[in-house]
């Protein structure tokens, strides 16, 4: 059994049984023969299905962000908020596969040369659960969209969200098999990639899960994509405006309870307007309202899993040790973590080295715009950077400059359907959503006529 257990509560709310070896093996076939049928559907039909999938979320989000927030912690308003996003990449995908995959006519000196978009077949998504709707979504819809079948395996603390996400397919009338969840524990995952009917992989989550992953479908040849953690700075200069970059910097750090990739981690401020921004900062985050991730009004829910916070708590006391000084906040209570801002942190601490994947921000100071990007790119990490300024031609000029995936001016890295997403470093390779993300599930095959 694989159990979910409340993190508010301590409940145990659901459990699910795993699969077998040889459940596994037979859904892995039962897939693929999907598969061979899929493929010849066309993009109307396919586009008809996700719209349907679509509805099927708007109509029953309030369900759906149910379990998730009892599984995981989510604040419901923010739950909802993601089952309705997990709408809005259906339909764009919808809308606009058929003309991202449509044939590119290369003219070479055959009589009529192209290049053909086709699905790879059974692609795996081993994915976490600080999204557990949105970062499954927005590999499927391109995936189906572009012929393949996948196979979930979610993670082990929201198994009934995973049981959802293959409903909801089926309620909107998706062949059976075209999604499948695959209740498993990640020690059979490797067995899962091995299976020669798996034809690529995509993971969200850790180093260390990605890595491990990525081996195993190295040593199989087999594609991968990772989309892994980050440590995105949000870098302040004196001429941003101020209040407006404060409420987008506590956005950015404790939406989701600070548990996203893509969170404002480490908050860079000039020095001549350190003072002030912090003050501002610290009160805005002081308003932030904790409590029960069922009441509407809660912001900061608990983390998803106590080891998580206790983490975390490490991470501050190992970077307060060393001279890091904390504003508000700091203290735990289970899987509660109060929000906490830190000053004085330097590129040696835990909170500026490491992905700090929860409701705590610190803040370094630069001297100047090389400063700032120099600390910006100091870390292992890839994902993104917002910047703050008010001069536009500055920052157009600062943005080659930085390392990672994606640059936000005077907004918080999100991710949209419309854009590619994904990182550099260790925060890992490819590209989800817009174009590029569904390109990356399919075989650029060459058609040439003599
Ligand atoms: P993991 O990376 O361990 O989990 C993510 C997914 O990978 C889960 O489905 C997990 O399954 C699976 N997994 C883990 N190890 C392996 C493996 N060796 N082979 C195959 N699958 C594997 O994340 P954690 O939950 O442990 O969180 C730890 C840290 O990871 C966080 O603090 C954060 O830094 C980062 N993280 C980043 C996310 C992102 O959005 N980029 C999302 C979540 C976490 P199972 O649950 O069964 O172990």
């Amino acid at each position: 059994m694989i159990k979910s257990i409340n993190p508010y509560t301590k409940e145990h709310v659901f459990q699910n049984k795993q699969l077998t070896k040889a459940e596994a093996v037979e859904a892995i076939e039962v897939a693929y023969e999907r598969f061979l049928s899929w493929r010849k559907t066309t993009f109307a039909e396919r586009a008809s299905l996700m719209r349907a999938a679509a509805d099927e979320l708007k109509t029953n989000k309030e369900d759906y962000a149910t379990t998730i927030t009892l599984e995981m912690g989510k604040p419901i308003k923010q739950a909802v908020a993601e089952v309705e996003k997990c709408a809005w990449v259906c339909e764009y995908y919808a809308q606009n596969a058929q003309t991202q995959l449509a044939p590119k006519t290369i003219t070479t000196d055959a009589t009529e040369s192209y290049v053909s978009y086709e699905p790879l077949g059974v692609v795996l998504a081993v994915m976490p659960w600080n999204y557990p709707f949105w970062q499954v979504f927005r590999f499927a819809a391109p995936a189906l969209m572009a012929g393949n079948v996948a196979l979930l395996k979610h993670a082990s603390n929201v198994m009934e969200s995973a049981m959802n996400i293959q409903r909801v397919f089926e309620r909107a009338g998706f062949p059976k098999s075209c999604f499948t969840n695959l209740p498993l524990r990640s020690d059979k995952i490797e067995g899962i990639i091995k299976n020669p009917r798996v034809k690529a992989v995509t993971l969200t989550g850790s180093k260390p899960a990605g890595s491990a992953v990525a081996a195993t479908a190295g040593s199989e040849i087999k594609k991968s994509v990772l989309e892994l953690g980050g440590s995105n700075a949000l870098v302040v200069f004196e001429d941003c405006n101020m209040d407006e970059t404060i409420k987008t910097a506590v956005q950015a750090r404790f939406q989701n309870t600070g548990q996203s990739c893509i969170a404002g981690k480490r908050l860079l401020l000039h020095k001549d307007i350190a003072e002030e921004f912090t003050q501002k900062f610290v009160a805005k985050v002081k308003e932030l309202q904790s409590g029960d991730p069922m009441d509407e009004n809660t912001f900061i829910g608990v983390m998803a899993r106590e080891d998580l916070a206790e983490e975390l708590e490490e991470q501050l006391k190992s970077s307060v040790r060393q001279g890091a000084k904390i504003l508000t906040g700091g203290t735990r209570k289970k899987a509660y973590f109060e929000p906490t801002v830190v000053t004085n942190v330097t590129t040696k601490m835990a909170l500026f080295k490491e992905e700090t994947f929860g409701p705590v921000i610190g803040i370094t100071t630069f001297k100047n715009e090389d400063e700032a990007i120099h600390l910006a790119n100091y870390t292992d990490f890839g994902l993104g950077v917002s910047v703050f300024t008010e001069d536009k031609e500055r920052a157009r000029k600062l943005v080659p400059l930085f390392d990672d995936g994606a640059v936000f001016i005077n907004e918080l890295v999100k991710s949209d359907p419309r854009l590619p997403f994904g990182g550099t470093k260790i925060s890992g390779y490819g590209r989800e959503l817009s174009e590029d993300g569904i390109k990356e599930f399919v075989n650029k095959k060459t058609v040439y006529f003599n």
